[in-house]
Formats: structure tokens, C-alpha cells, sequence
């Protein structure tokens, strides 16, 4: 299915769109042709601050609503979601570039948060204990903070804003998402689906824009809690600015993930892996693998052959063609900058062993395509080593044996994801315990936890102690209180002076 972008994309404020009032726009483009599509508005201070009345306004009778009266919505939300897939995953694809296939796998991924949240009257159960003095009760619950805001990334704008809105609102907050500039229209479709689910006007808006709205939004005194997903500099400025007026923030940031392929590992395994994994999406993922760690020279040297050998049958096409594994860039202006990053690692003195550059589509020759790169003899000082690229080009690093690579890994600033290739317990379970990295797969290339697990990362892939969804992300958008209670009132226990203790 052709998705159809609307020329114009404005804002969604109190359960309808809006046009931007401040008459600045951003363009959003084709990346499979190089046009531009359509553009967006971006917001000032009058659309920040609608949309922060209407979900101030809207939180008291929703933080109200019993939570399997909110679980129902969700429902309707996610049989929504179902039926306009299609839909949802072309408009995905038409704005970012990526495969249809994959699109639609990153829209199941946001939609199981979605999932598992309707079961939000359990995960907000709290806690009680009788008689913890005499004659006195003591019991905890979990409320919602009141207006929380999601900032968000281009490289999946249905997955990424439903790790935030549906855990926020599911737990009786209010919520304002300002999503990527670059690909509005999904992340717009997904607010309107749910305000057809029946969520009253102002519980999730949608305000578009970039810098000047995120600062308006992170410092509003309105705004209880912020949750970012994106660059560690923005992530950690964003981090800053919000804790510094006193918000609760969640601030995820960028990542250079590693394969580690030991010497018994099922090398046919690792190279379908490793494909995926660092050439899905165009490497436009926070969970790409970017570096694989080769443990010793046969590895390494059986690893670049078989790469290079698969890159050779890459499919690199529009993503809207079936047939495609791989599809463009998000922008010209990223595709340059790839682009700057492997001429980069050709002058520090990398082996580019397969080089994706120059490469044209027929009929598609002004799309924002790059073919897929390998570097091999990476070493650690480089910078092509040490900054996060994100698009596809994958970095080799040899290393003598195990506990080399588990340097390397836990030396690096980023510790989003990493995974070890292997077929020996010992080594997968001493990798597991001693790696210093927040989500870690054994054999399985990229390890995003699922919905009701928690996701993010360690170091400077993360700013923040709460991770997004599970349990960590139901903590996040809640806060308990205790209450400590005595029945009947009536009973008299004198003045008492002293730090209460129960009798
Ligand atoms: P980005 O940091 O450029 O933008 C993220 C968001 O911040 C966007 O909404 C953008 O409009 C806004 N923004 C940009 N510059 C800003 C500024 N100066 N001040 C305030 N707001 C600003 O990231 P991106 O290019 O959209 O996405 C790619 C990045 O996101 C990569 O670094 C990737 O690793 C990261 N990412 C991380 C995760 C994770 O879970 N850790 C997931 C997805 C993407």
C-alpha cells in the first residue's frame, strides 16, 4: 500500500489537528527519490502552550478514571492498530525509508507496550499489611505525576513514542509527544487512531517542532516528567535542562553495539546475524550492531570473506519494493554524513573491504541510498571505532581471545546493547555477568527486551535511573504513597512526644 503524506502536517491538540500558527516548517522527504513530500509545522510558544493546557485540563477526570476503564480504551487502541497496520507501516516507510517488512515489525514491537498495558488494573495493584501496630494498617499505591512529555527519534516513530504514551496514560497521566521532525506523520496517525479508541480530547497531543519546542516543553511548569529517546548530546542536554526544573526524566541516548564471534561460534549462524543486525534498517538503529569483535585471526579472516560475500547479494531498493532487505537513508543530509564517516575510517587507515558508496538505484537516483560498508583491522583510537555512524557500515576489531574482547566492550563510553556468538555456557554466562552493557543477547543479534521486560542502556547511552516499559517504565510514570492508618478513630492513645513506634 502507497501511503498518501499529507502536504501540510500540523499538531494534534485536545482530540483534533491543528495547523501550525507559527509559521515556520520543516521539509520531510521521500528518501527513496530525494523529493520533498510535504512539510511540517513547527511549534512556538502558543502551540507548546495549548497543548500543555489542554493536557493539564484533561488530567484530573483521566488520573480519575478507574484503570480497567482506561485498559478498555487501550484495547480498542491496540484492535486500532491491527487493522491499520498496513496503513501505518507504509506511512512509516514513505517518511524513513525502511523496508515494509521491517516497518511493520517495529510498529508489533510498539504495539505489544500497547498490549501490556491493558493489563495496567494489576501492574498498579499495590500493596497492604494488617495490623503493623496494634489496631493499625499500613497500605502503598501507585499515582499517576500528572502532564508527562516523550521526545523522540526519527528511526521508529511508532515503536519509540509507544514505549512512552501508552505506559503514561495507561497509568492516569496526561501526555504530550513531540516527535521527530523528519518522519511526522506516523506518530501523528497513531494519536488520532487512539482518540478513535474513545481517549478523551487531551490525553496524548502531538506538538511538532524541534529545538525551540523541546526547550519550551522541558521547562515548562506544567510538565511533571520527560522521557527522550535519541543522540546522547541532545539526550544529555535534554536530561539537564528538565532536571533542572525539576522534572522526573528518562533520557536515552546513542550507541555503539558489538558482536563478540568466539572461535567456537556457528559462524553460519553469526554472518545471517550479523547481516541483519548491523544492514537492517540502513543500520538506523540504537540495537545495530556497528563493531563485531572477531576472537582470533581465523575468525576474523572467515568472517570479512563471508561478509563481504553476502554484501555482494544485498538487496538495496525502495523499501516500498518487496523484494528489498535494505532501503535508504532517512535524509541527503545524514546520508552525507555516513558518507563523511567511511571516507573518514579510509584516512585513519581501516581496510574498507566492501564499500557501499557510488552506489545508484535505476530510477531512484537522486534517493538517499548507500550500499552496505565493511571495515575491516578497525582499531579502538579510531574515531570510525569510537562515534556512532548509524547507517550501514560495520566495523571489524580483532582481538586475541576472550577477555580482549570483553576490554573492548566495556571500554567503550556506549553500553546500549551488546551480544557474544558462542556455543559454550561458560563463556555465554561469564560474558553475560561481566560485560558492562544494559541489555546483552547470547546468540541473538539484537536483544530488545520484550514489552513487559524493561528497556535501556548503561553509561553515556543513558541518562536517568528508570528504564522505558515493563515494570521499570510503570515506576516511572507513577509515584507511591503510604498510607499508615488507625480504626476507629474514636480509640485515644494520649499526646505522645517521641518518634512513633508501633505497638
Ligand atoms: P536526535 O538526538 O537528533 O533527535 C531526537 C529528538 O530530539 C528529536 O525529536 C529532535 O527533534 C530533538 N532534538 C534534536 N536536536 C535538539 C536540540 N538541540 N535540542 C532539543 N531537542 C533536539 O536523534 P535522531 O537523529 O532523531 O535519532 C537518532 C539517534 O537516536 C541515534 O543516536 C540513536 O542511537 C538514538 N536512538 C536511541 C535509542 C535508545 O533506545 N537508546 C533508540 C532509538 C534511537
Amino acid at each position: 500500500m502507497e501511503a498518501t503524506i499529507p502536504k501540510t502536517i500540523g499538531h494534534f491538540v485536545n482530540g483534533r489537528s491543528i495547523p501550525g500558527s507559527g509559521g515556520r516548517y520543516g521539509n520531510v522527504y521521500n528518501p527513496a527519490t530525494g523529493e520533498v513530500a510535504g512539510r511540517v509545522a513547527f511549534a512556538g510558544k502558543d502551540e507548546v502552550e495549548q497543548a500543555v493546557s489542554a493536557a493539564a485540563a484533561a488530567f484530573p477526570a483521566w488520573a480519575a478514571t478507574p484503570p480497567l476503564r482506561r485498559a478498555r480504551v487501550l484495547f480498542r487502541f491496540k484492535e486500532l492498530l491491527d487493522r491499520h497496520g498496513e496503513e501505518i507501516s507504509a506511512l512509516i516507510t514513505a517518511e524513513h525509508g525502511k523496508v515494509l517488512s521491517d516497518a511493520a515489525g517495529s510498529l508489533t514491537r510498539g504495539a505489544e507496550v500497547v498490549e501490556f498495558v491493558c493489563g495496567i488494573p494489576h501492574l498498579l495493584k499495590g500493596s497492604y499489611s494488617e495490623n503493623v501496630g496494634t489496631g493499625v494498617d499500613s497500605y502503598s499505591f501507585r499515582q499517576p505525576l500528572g502532564v508527562c512529555v516523550g521526545i523522540t527519534p526519527f528511526n521508529f516513530p511508532a515503536m519509540v513514542p509507544m514505549w512512552m504514551f501508552p505506559v503514561a496514560i495507561a497509568c492516569g497521566n496526561t501526555f504530550i509527544l513531540k516527535p521527530s521532525e523528519k518522519d511526522p506523520s506516523c506518530p501523528m496517525r497513531l494519536a488520532e487512531l487512539f482518540a478513535e479508541a474513545g481517549l478523551p480530547p487531551g490525553v496524548l497531543n502531538v506538538v511538532n517542532g524541534e529545538k525551540e519546542a523541546v526547550d519550551l516543553l522541558t521547562s515548562h511548569p506544567q510538565v511533571a516528567a520527560v522521557s527522550f529517546v535519541g543522540s546522547s548530546v541532545v539526550g544529555e542536554q535534554v536530561y539537564r535542562k528538565a532536571t533542572s526544573h525539576g522534572k522526573r526524566v528518562q533520557a536515552l541516548g546513542s550507541a555503539k553495539n558489538h558482536a563478540v564471534v568466539m572461535p567456537d561460534a556457528d559462524l553460519g549462524q553469526a554472518v545471517d546475524a550479523l547481516m541483519g543486525a548491523a544492514y537492517g534498517s540502513a543500520g538506523e538503529r540504537c540495537m545495530a550492531i556497528s563493531v563485531v569483535v572477531a576472537v582470533g585471526d581465523k575468525v576474523a579472516d572467515a568472517l570479512v570473506e563471508r561478509i563481504v560475500d553476502r554484501i555482494g547479494t544485498l538487496k538495496v531498493l525502495p523499501g516500498q519494493d518487496p523484494k528489498a532487505e535494505m532501503g535508504p537513508l532517512v535524509t541527503g543530509e545524514h546520508l552525507e554524513r555516513v558518507k563523511r564517516y567511511v571516507d573518514l575510517g579510509v584516512s585513519e587507515g581501516a581496510k574498507l573491504v566492501a564499500d557501499g558508496r557510488g552506489l545508484t538505484i535505476p530510477g531512484h537516483e537522486n534517493g538517499f541510498f548507500l550500499g552496505a560498508c565493511l571495515f575491516d583491522r578497525v582499531t579502538p583510537g579510531m574515531r570510525i571505532y569510537r562515534e556512532e555512524i548509524f547507517g550501514p557500515v560495520l566495523s571489524l576489531v580483532r582481538v586475541p581471545d576472550f577477555e580482549g574482547a570483553l576490554q573492548l566492550v566495556n571500554d567503550h563510553e556506549y553500553a546500549n546493547g551488546t551480544a557474544v556468538f558462542t556455543r559454550d555456557g561458560d563463556t555465554a554466562r561469564e560474558f553475560a555477568r561481566r560485560v558492562e552493557v544494559g541489555m546483552i543477547g547470547i546468540n541473538v543479534p539484537i536483544p530488545v527486551p520484550v514489552a513487559f521486560y524493561s528497556f535501556g542502556g548503561w553509561k553515556r547511552s543513558m541518562f536517568g535511573d528508570y528504564f522505558v516499559h515493563g515494570a521499570e517504565g510503570v515506576n516511572f510514570y507513577t509515584q507511591m504513597k503510604t498510607i499508615t492508618s488507625r480504626w476507629p478513630t474514636g480509640i485515644r492513645t494520649g499526646a505522645d512526644f517521641v518518634m512513633p513506634i508501633m505497638k
